[in-house]
């Protein structure tokens, strides 16, 4: 494939742009090549500034579940842009997408909209600080919460420990606070929990973690994070930024029993429109103000061009709710094809899948946490990628990211993108 006006439109928006990107992981950092300048998209189609057609698993990070240009969506947005793109007052159509979330999730009575999933998170904290009169939150190696500075802190250490910043321009008093634990490991997170004296706000979790790869958690993992936050006050945060509405229609809340007291929800909500979103139950919410002390705004917070864009995709995911069957089984297709093609040229591969979410490691283990992920092969995953890319399959350009499937993705996509993969992997074994 020729990529050269992508090369030469990457040179340009360099010179204007730091690193040319306005989100990192789009920089093609941990891969190889030049990011393609992306012109259009269709359907379960990406088609770029060169003319080249790519089968898109990425659909934007996740929000586009039902692909690109999907007529409903487009025709509901274009009809709230014709009665004003912005208010800052309240509208109607906050109130239905907001309903329409709380009638699905259990944990949920009340839910504040904002316009990014880092907004949702770091609201939800500040509102768990609020609520509880703690400062320490817990956050897990590995997962991703978004770039709030008390969230910024690195992946590391094996073992519960208080957290340092992992960028310059945090302040250490910031992410003094934030302790990390290992995903799946409980032992580490009592041992935070030591450490704090019990004094911890809330504890944030991926429940699906995304951001690692697609790295689940265990059951009897959120079980036990549930009986240690009710033991000792501390909120549990479920962060479906990512999760909620792909994994299932109520994220992994339809996969596991355990109940959070709060949700940050972000992506499908606005179906390719900036919208977050972080809700509890009412006695949490009511801390929030206007109703209560926690402060917390936005300018843009419910946009109606936004909030339509997410009410449609909702009510479509909604109104067929089998949706997700049909989904779950075209991922399991794709990295079934994926590792079969991997054994065919005997390299390592583990998968997984959760609703429309997929991920694959070049890895002979099970991936359980952030320690086991960085143990995958990540240069057969650069290589891997680019001869992917080169014969039109778009998948997610770090081995640390899930990918996505949509309702507009095919049988037909999958098997072109399975018989890419026996092709690349030939090549690179
Ligand atoms: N939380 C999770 C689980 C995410 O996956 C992300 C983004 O990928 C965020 C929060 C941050 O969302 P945003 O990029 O919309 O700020």
């Amino acid at each position: 494939m020729a990529y050269d006006k992508s090369i030469a439109a990457f040179e340009e928006a360099y010179k204007v742009i730091p690193g040319g990107v306005d989100s990192p992981v789009r920089a093609f950092n941990g891969v190889e090549g030049t990011p393609p300048f992306i012109e259009r998209g269709e359907g379960g189609y990406l088609y770029d500034i060169d003319g080249n057609r790519y089968i898109d698993y990425v659909q934007s990070w996740g929000p586009l579940i039902f692909g690109h240009c999907d007529a409903d969506i487009e025709a509901s947005v274009i009809d709230a842009v014709k009665r004003g793109l912005s208010f800052g007052a309240p509208t109607n159509v906050e109130t239905e997408l907001a309903a329409e979330i709380v009638a699905l999730f259990e944990s949920i009575d009340k839910v504040r909209f904002v316009s990014s999933g880092t907004e949702a998170v770091m609201s939800a904290i500040r509102l768990a600080r609020g609520f509880t009169g703690r400062d320490n939150i817990l956050k897990f190696t590995g997962c991703y919460h978004g770039h709030s500075d008390s969230l910024l802190v690195q992946a590391g250490s094996g073992l519960a420990t208080f957290g340092a910043p992992s960028s310059p321009g945090v302040p250490a008093d910031l992410t003094k606070h934030t302790l990390l634990a290992t995903y799946n490991d409980m032992a580490s997170v009592e041992k935070c929990f030591e450490d704090a004296n019990g004094e911890i706000a809330c504890v944030i979790i991926e429940p699906i973690a995304g951001n690692m790869g697609l790295v689940p958690a265990d059951e009897s993992f959120l079980e036990g994070l549930r009986t240690l936050c009710d033991a000792h006050g501390t909120l549990l945060i479920f962060d479906e930024v990512m999760s909620g509405f792909r994994a299932s229609l109520k994220g992994a809340q339809g996969i596991t029993q355990v109940k959070p007291d709060m949700v940050t929800l972000g992506k499908v909500i606005g179906a390719g429109m900036p919208v977050g979103a972080f809700g509890a139950r009412a006695e949490i919410m009511a801390h929030l103000s206007p109703e209560g002390p926690v402060y917390q705004a936005g300018t843009l917070s419910g946009n109606p061009v936004a909030m339509t864009a997410g009410l449609t995709s909702l009510r479509k995911l909604k109104s067929n709710p089998a949706i997700y069957v049909d989904l779950g089984k075209k991922a399991k297709k794709l990295v079934e094809g994926f590792k079969k093609a991997a054994d065919a040229v005997n390299v390592p591969m583990v998968t997984d899948v959760r609703g429309s979410m997929f991920g694959f490691f070049f890895s002979d283990k099970p991936v359980k946490n952030f320690a086991d992920a960085m143990e995958n092969d990540q240069k057969m995953f650069a290589k891997f990628h680019k001869g992917m890319l080169d014969r039109g399959v778009y998948l997610a350009c770090s081995s640390f990211e899930a990918g996505f499937i949509s309702a507009a993705t095919t049988d037909e996509m999958i098997e072109e993108s399975i018989k890419a993969a026996y092709e690349t992997l030939a090549e690179i074994a």
